[in-house]
């Protein structure tokens, strides 16, 4: 399949050392492939840098309270905001540095010693997605693109379109029939071109790389673009950075292709290797008991079947995860697992998360914190762990969920004996 966008064709990457197949190992140059050409798209490639691209703490005190304080382990050229040329970040959003809570009163009602939230639901068009969309139109731009396009469950194509609004590219979003309406809202409020196709997210995943092929955009699905997962990295590289003696024993990450978890492990090792995390966590994959292709793969200890996609989670909702292999390799590394949770326990998440935390996830965000609470019945947490769930999204993205997890008003007459009545019936 043809792609005319290459990993760093525009311009001499010298930070980036290589690009290396995760599944044969070859070692591509910067500008000469997007995936590897021996694998297809299994072939993903990994960002290598080299030795001299490196920060130190001092480097990072003071810098801007955003996912571009990290430049030097990004895969793009910065130039000092106002410049007006390609280099420029879309400053004007910020992007990342998200708050980590320590959640007491969840890490009591999970039985562990402490509990870290970060609210990745923080970001502009909220949710994780941001960190990868904001190199994405970055990549796009210097690669002299003007048209960008990507398949979604929804979070990807809902940033994609946000960011491509604020840098004055076109946006072409390919989501499946299922995408909440609030996901969908924003899309058209971003002003993208929105195609539903009609039929779940591996069919619109292939479509949209077929049309990709077809029409020449530069394509933004995570998996098969290195540089996507360079941004999601950057929530393992503030986990560190945030906490640092308190990094936790565990870090709990939602599961969909595989490419958030493989980023946050990326991060984590990159800080670790420079002296600026004091030691790795494990990590938990959490995926759905609906669709747990990863999983299953991990438990296995071989290739992927493709499976189900069988959840309410939507953002995880994935019967053909693209980015398994890091995935596993990632959890592997880190000496951590997989668990699955049901819809049931996703829902009771949401309401954990929202009423002992006040952070309110969709389905897919909250899927992190029922994991643990899986992992804790099965003993694989222990009471004098600690752990970090990462909340992918916001919860206003998907409101029929939250009713269904919350349930409704009760509906009353204006009279001060309807209160009165309604009180008495309502369970607090
Ligand atoms: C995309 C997404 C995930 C999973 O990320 P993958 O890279 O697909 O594994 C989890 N939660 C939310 C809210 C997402 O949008």
């Amino acid at each position: 399949m043809s792609n005319r966008y290459l990993a760093g064709e525009d311009r001499p990457m010298t930070k980036i050392e290589e690009l290396k197949c995760v599944q044969c190992g070859r070692s591509y140059a910067p500008g000469t492939a997007m995936t590897c050409p021996a694998c297809g798209l299994e072939g993903i490639l990994e960002v290598r840098y080299g030795p001299e691209a490196r920060f130190s703490a001092a480097d990072l005190a003071g810098r801007p309270r955003d996912l571009w304080r990290y430049r030097e382990l990004l895969p793009v050229e910065l130039a000092a905001a106002g410049s007006g040329d390609a280099s420029r970040t879309p400053a004007e959003l910020q992007v990342g540095w998200t708050p980590v809570y320590d959640a007491r009163r969840l890490a009591e009602h999970l039985g562990i010693r402490r509990l870290w939230i970060k609210d990745d639901g923080r970001n502009p068009t909220a949710s994780f997605k941001d960190r990868a969309s904001a190199l994405a139109v970055m990549a796009a731009r210097q690669a002299g693109a003007h048209t960008v396009a990507c398949a979604s469950t929804g979070n990807a194509a809902s940033s994609l379109a946000g960011f491509a609004a604020a840098t004055g590219l076109e946006a072409i979003i390919f989501v499946p029939e299922r995408a909440p309406e609030p996901k969908v809202a924003q899309l058209t409020m971003f002003g993208a071109r929105v195609l539903k196709v009609q039929d779940n997210y591996d069919r619109t995943w292939d479509l949209c790389q077929q049309a990709c092929g077809e029409f020449g955009w530069y394509n933004r699905n995570a998996a098969v673009n290195p540089y996507l997962v360079e941004g999601k990295k950057t929530a393992g590289l503030e986990i560190a950075e945030q906490l640092g003696e308190d990094l936790p024993d565990w870090i709990a990450v939602s599961v969909g292709d595989g490419c958030t978890i493989a980023g946050v492990w990326k991060g984590l090792v990159e800080m670790h290797r420079l002296g600026l995390a004091p030691r790795l966590p494990r990590l938990l994959g959490v995926q759905a008991e609906g669709a747990r292709a990863v999983a299953d793969a991990f438990a296995r200890g071989e290739d992927l079947v493709v499976g189900g996609d069988d959840t309410m989670a939507d953002s995880i909702a994935v019967g053909h995860p693209r980015n398994w292999r890091r995935a596993v390799r990632a959890v592997r590394e880190s000496g951590g697992t997989f668990v699955c949770v049901s819809d049931a326990e996703i829902l009771d998440a949401m309401r954990q998360l929202a009423r002992k935390a006040a952070v309110f996830g969709e389905p897919a965000a909250a899927a992190s914190l029922a994991g643990l609470g899986r992992a804790v019945r099965d003993g694989i947490l222990s009471a004098r762990d600690t752990a970090l769930t990462l909340v992918t999204g916001n919860g206003l993205k998907d409101t029929k969920s939250a009713i269904a997890a919350a349930g409704g008003p009760t509906a009353i007459a204006p009279r001060i004996e309807a209160v009165a009545e309604a009180l008495a019936a309502l369970v607090s």
